[in-house]
């Protein structure tokens, strides 16, 4: 698309709340600190968040990130868990070569974690709804030994798993998946097996919900196409694009940042509507406006459905008080 001196006019529908979750926040603020209070190099196990520009942005500070722990060395630096959760066997591993850990498992994730414990203490067979493969899941699974869990997946799966037969049955779920989706396959589990026990209050966190609701809200104002600012392994990013594209948005895509927008699919859309993953810095939004403000005259409404005050502590060994990264937003720039 080129620069002419007329632009075309464009409404642009900010979801709020987007981006960064307070889970979020206290990863990156616990690699931070890590690094302010102890030096370079301080190992993370796995992508701290599911951001390419939060990663980029720790590695030049001196983080280390590793796939596992065997890549660590045993020289007494510290090694971070991501904002995901690790399975026992992890933790077990870092015991056992006394490694200084710091957890950045988001508190939301633990609550799942303490909570599968229980069914499982309380001789329940566990159908954990997610996605086959995410680090949250393989964290949660690995809380229980592998057959005392099943994974469901969707749908299909809750229609077809076959759960051993005479023991009493719990479900617990990921945090970012999808809201409707999930009551879907719970609403087909609870069918099929009366006796289920769920959560007390909903797994799927906070965060996630407040994002999809913004959404649904954007879409039902007129958004054409949706512009979710997140990576492509990051599931509550995936999750809102779905979400959008139900609700009945033309089209919903991915970018990274400003730059990966292509403005052809904006051309002909007389309002578009754009929200951040909950691994996303605002800087990255702020990034995909000014790209679209050099070829569109914007008028920008942001359309809020609800107001985050979750704010989580940093573990005791580095608990001071910081600034929250979700109020500063120059990350990606660092
Ligand atoms: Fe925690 Fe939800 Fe953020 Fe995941 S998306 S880190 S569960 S607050």
């Amino acid at each position: 698309m080129t620069l002419s001196a007329e632009r075309p006019k464009l409404t642009l529908l900010l979801a709020a709340p987007r981006g960064f979750c307070a889970g979020v926040d206290r990863a990156v603020r616990i690699v931070e600190e890590a690094l302010a209070r102890h030096g370079a190099p301080v190992y993370v196990r796995h992508e701290i968040v599911h951001n390419r520009q939060v990663v980029e942005s720790l590695r030049g500070k001196g983080a280390v990130f590793v796939a596992e722990l065997d890549e660590v060395p045993d020289d007494g630096r510290p090694v971070v868990f991501s904002a995901h959760g690790v399975a026992k066997s992890v933790v077990s591993e870092a015991l056992r070569r006394r490694f200084f850990t710091l957890d950045a498992t988001c508190p939301l994730v633990t609550k799942v974690h303490r909570e599968v414990e229980r069914h499982h203490a309380r001789g329940r067979h566990l159908l954990l709804i997610g996605h086959s493969g995410h680090p949250e899941v393989i964290g949660t699974m690995g809380q229980l030994s592998p057959e005392a869990v099943t994974l469901v997946e969707d749908v299909a799966g809750a229609r077809s798993v076959q759960p051993p037969a005479g023991v009493p049955l719990a479900w617990s779920s990921q945090t970012t998946l999808s809201v409707d989706d999930t009551a879907e396959i719970v609403a087909v589990l609870t069918e099929r097996f009366p006796g289920l026990i769920g959560p007390a209050k909903e797994d799927i966190c906070y965060a996630t919900s407040n994002r999809q609701a913004a959404v649904k809200t954007i879409v039902a104002r007129g958004a054409e196409l949706v512009v979710v600012v997140g990576a492509p392994n990051s599931s509550n990013s995936r999750r809102l694009a779905e979400v959008a594209e139900r609700a009945g948005a033309r089209r919903a895509v991915l970018v990274q940042r400003g730059a990966d927008l292509d403005l052809s699919l904006v051309e002909g859309c007389r309002t578009v509507g754009l929200t951040a993953g909950a691994s996303a810095p605002e800087a990255l939004v702020q990034e995909v406006i000014a790209h679209l403000g050099g070829y569109f005259e914007l008028a920008i409404e942001e359309l809020r459905v609800a107001d985050e005050t979750v704010e989580f502590r940093l573990p005791p060994a580095l608990a001071r008080d910081l600034p929250s990264a979700l109020d500063r937003r120059t990350l990606a720039a660092d």
